[in-house]
């Protein structure tokens, strides 16, 4: 789910040129209904100067704010504004894009998706995050993941997948509270990291991994009842059992803490395959 360079610096490209639309539009309209807004400071200011310099009156677009009534209500409904033909057509050309890029973020949760199932098989156990606490968090930069797409799109894909295949599937969540899976280590050990840490060291067994392959390994082993994410628990004996395995560990430098769980909204793993009896 990361973002590689290439598509890091063309969001922020299409993020500037979102800002400059909109301020471009803002423009217009000012332009358009002058009446409606007030001089800036520095507006006034070069009013005043060429008033006492005894020059003639020069029209500004008003770049202050909103003329207001007595309860903070703009004196004219936005509605009733004279738009330009050009501020229609870019109002239309951001709401095109706008439809783009929802488009795109989907296409893309869509495709992470089928290559989840396609590799871990339809029956998935996701963390059950809290994406308004994380948007209180976060903010508007929670916007550029939509951390709520890929656990849609997962869901789909598995629950398509698994009846096609005629198996069960889906995708379970499991509350992070009773589980605390980027807290533990495979032996049962509690190994507490803060969001910044993201690598996983455990001084018991002396694993040392990537803190989210960690945790998404150790989601195999997690048992819960489909709709009832709070009673999802850790089977630590399955966990210590699936340690005994040779397992490829990518480790990778910490992270600031701000980066944390934005980067890496949803863990998922393939179910354990049952130990033979
Ligand atoms: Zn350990």
């Amino acid at each position: 789910m990361e973002r590689d360079a290439d598509q890091l610096s063309a969001a922020a490209r299409e993020a500037k040129e979102r800002r400059n639309r909109q301020k471009s539009l803002d423009r217009s309209r000012r332009n358009t209904n002058p009446d409606q807004y007030q001089l800036s400071r520095a507006q006034k200011r070069e009013q005043k100067r060429r008033k006492d310099a005894g020059l003639s009156d020069r029209r500004f677009v008003p770049a202050g704010p909103r003329k207001t009534r007595k309860d903070d209500e703009p004196v004219q409904a936005y509605r009733h504004d004279r738009l330009s033909r050009s501020y229609r057509k870019g109002r239309a050309g951001a709401a095109e894009e706008s439809t783009g890029l929802v488009r795109t973020r989907r296409d893309r949760a869509r495709a992470v998706a089928a290559d989840l199932v396609a590799t871990h098989g339809p029956d998935l156990v996701v963390e059950d995050c809290n994406l308004t606490a994380w948007a209180c968090q976060w903010g508007r930069s929670l916007h550029a993941f939509a951390p709520g797409t890929l656990p849609a799109a997962l869901d789909r894909e598995a629950t398509a997948t698994a009846e096609q295949r005629n198996t069960d599937g889906g995708v379970r969540r499991a509350s992070t509270r009773t589980t605390a899976l980027s807290q533990h280590c495979l032996c049962g050990h509690r190994a507490a990291k803060t969001l910044g840490q993201r690598t996983h060291r455990c001084p018991r067994c002396g694993l040392e991994g990537d803190r989210d392959a960690v945790s998404a390994t150790l989601a195999a082993f997690v048992n819960v009842d489909p709709d009832k994410p709070a009673t999802a628990t850790l089977d630590h004996t399955a966990a210590r059992q699936g340690l005994q395995h040779p397992t490829m560990w990518a480790t990778r430098p910490d992270h600031p803490t701000h980066q944390g769980p934005a980067r890496r909204p949803v863990r998922a793993n393939r179910k354990p395959t049952p130990a033979p009896p």
